[in-house]
């Protein structure tokens, strides 16, 4: 009886973890599919981004590959990328516009967009929802295409109240020697956050 009573609070607490994101999130536009394929890709861009938190450490490969040689400066700077992006999933009440097929906002190849100065909204393309969810992907899946959770990732870094990033480089070839050539340069870069978290998740899962 005793053991149980204080175990409770431990198992309310993990409860709490597993269940964090996403905070409250608005649609527009957005099919009852969408939005549940929407809330999935969430869940698996938060576990991402926290697997990819654990492993800011020299060694790590996945840290290597995409923001290169070790230095505490450009660590620290990753780190508090990923800590706002989690926040930002977890707190901030975020407007999920679902586009129409033919949206002329949409260009080919384009999954989804932001307007840094607006964290509240992202809008998201038709080929958005043809990405595989992070959790079911296997590894050649996510190499090819990426994401849904990947692609959520990239696109909060631009927020300016977020990771204010930039895209200096796009997809894993130019983005892995971008991360030798520029690895400052790729912790203000989207592709650089969405890689990392998406082969940090796989490394962990
Ligand atoms: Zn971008």
């Amino acid at each position: 009886m005793l053991k149980q009573i204080i175990l409770a609070p431990l198992m309310i607490f993990s409860l709490l973890l597993t269940l964090a994101p996403p905070a409250q999130a608005g649609f527009l536009n957005c099919s009852a599919a969408q939005q549940s394929d929407i809330e999935k890709a969430l869940f698996n861009a938060f576990d991402a981004l926290s697997a990819a938190t654990v492993q800011i450490t020299p060694q790590n490969g996945a840290y290597q590959s995409w923001f290169g040689r070790w230095e505490p400066a450009r660590a620290k700077k990753v780190r508090t990328t990923l800590s706002a992006l989690k926040n930002h999933i977890r707190i901030a009440k975020i407007t999920y516009v679902c586009e129409p097929a033919r949206s002329s906002s949409c260009d080919a190849g384009t999954f989804a967009f932001v307007y840094p100065n607006d964290s509240g909204t992202i809008y998201l393309c038709p080929p958005y929802f043809g990405l595989p969810l992070l959790s079911d992907a296997t590894f050649l899946e996510v190499f090819n295409s990426g994401t849904r959770a990947g692609t959520l990732i990239h696109e909060m870094s631009h927020y300016e109240d977020v990771g204010d990033t930039d895209d200096r480089c796009y997809n894993r070839d130019v983005c892995s020697s971008f991360a030798r050539t520029s690895p400052g340069g790729a912790t203000i870069n989207a592709d650089s956050y969405q890689y990392f978290a998406e082969d940090a998740y796989l490394k962990s899962r």
